[in-house]
């Protein structure tokens, strides 16, 4: 593909890489340097040392980590309407009240949102290490925000009480899959394993043979011995999964779960990024500043 061959060249004049979410859309993926699930690509872009320029390739609080992360590259977001509702959901104003009506609860939150409220958390987690990073605490009680599915999945897991801030925050895109589409799958295909992501309702994480992060959920796929699998997260990981395992039959669990601020990420928009050095991603440094230190409370647990 034309396009493609150019903006391989461009990052190559440029010392540019691209490091492209799960959800992206194939072409993307394919011409990725490197795909991963949000702590995998916040990690990379923090440890990145050569390149000039990071082409993020997903959402805006994924580009904002790693301009947080490692603030001398210069870090470019292709579509800058890419923005994930679910980060919108947790507000400064929300935790503030969260703190004043639960005061020294330790505040956890979610890599899903904005800069300015990592900066009033302790610490940050991904849907890969929320069970770890809670359990890592001493308190019993925590203040987990924003998604109200991954908060119930991690107080399931670790037994403490996991306070949702907002009560409400989802993610429009995992909202979509209901027990009914995986009850009926399953009558179709009785000895295929289910692999559902923890923003899904816990009607349907309890449906599930695995639990797990997108790129968890990849490595699981790998190694089961099952030929068919049903996968309730966003559609594209079902991209880089076929890729991985030919032999192997992958059903989503609803067609129509496709996340729209993901696929604003579009080759077109990749060039004209890279050629334009544009949009360009910056965080206010006191706000990098306390975002860093939860994030990289997150990265000690390693
Ligand atoms: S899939 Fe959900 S959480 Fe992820 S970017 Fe889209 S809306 Fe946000």
């Amino acid at each position: 593909m034309i396009l493609a061959e150019e903006i391989a060249k461009l990052k190559k004049e440029k010392n540019a890489i691209i490091l492209a979410h799960n959800y992206q859309r194939p072409e993307v993926q394919d011409m990725a340097d490197y795909i991963g699930d949000s702590i995998e690509l916040s990690r990379k872009a923090m440890e990145e040392l050569e390149a000039k320029i990071i082409v993020f390739a997903a959402v805006d609080f994924m580009a904002e980590s790693a301009a947080i992360l490692n603030p001398e590259k210069k870090v470019l977001l292709p579509s800058p309407g890419a923005r994930c509702p679910m980060a919108q959901m947790l507000t400064v104003e929300e935790i503030k009240r969260a703190k004043t009506q639960h005061p020294g609860v330790p505040v956890v939150v979610y890599v899903n949102t904005l800069a300015k409220a990592k900066a009033q958390s302790d610490i940050c987690c991904t849907s890969a290490n929320a069970v770890q990073v809670v359990a890592s605490l001493k308190a019993d009680k925590v203040l987990f925000g924003p998604d109200r599915n991954l908060a119930e999945y991690v107080q399931r897991q670790t037994g403490k009480t996991v306070i949702p801030i907002p009560e409400w925050g989802f993610c429009p895109t995992h909202l979509l899959f209901q027990p009914e589409d995986i009850q009926i799958l399953k009558i179709e295909q009785p000895h295929a394993v289910v692999l559902v992501h923890p923003e899904c309702t816990s009607e349907v994480q309890k449906m599930a043979d695995f639990v797990g992060s997108t790129s968890q959920i990849c490595r699981y796929a790998k190694k089961s011995c099952a030929k068919t699998l049903i996968v309730a997260t966003e559609e594209g990981v079902l991209h880089r999964l076929r890729k991985d395992n030919p032999e192997k039959t992958f059903i989503l669990a609803y067609a129509g779960a496709v996340c729209p601020n993901m696929k604003l990420n579009t080759l077109e928009r990749i060039y004209a990024s890279l050629k334009e050095e544009k949009y360009v991603v910056k965080v206010p440094a006191p706000i990098a500043k306390k975002a860093r230190k939860a994030l990289e409370r997150m990265f000690e647990l390693r």
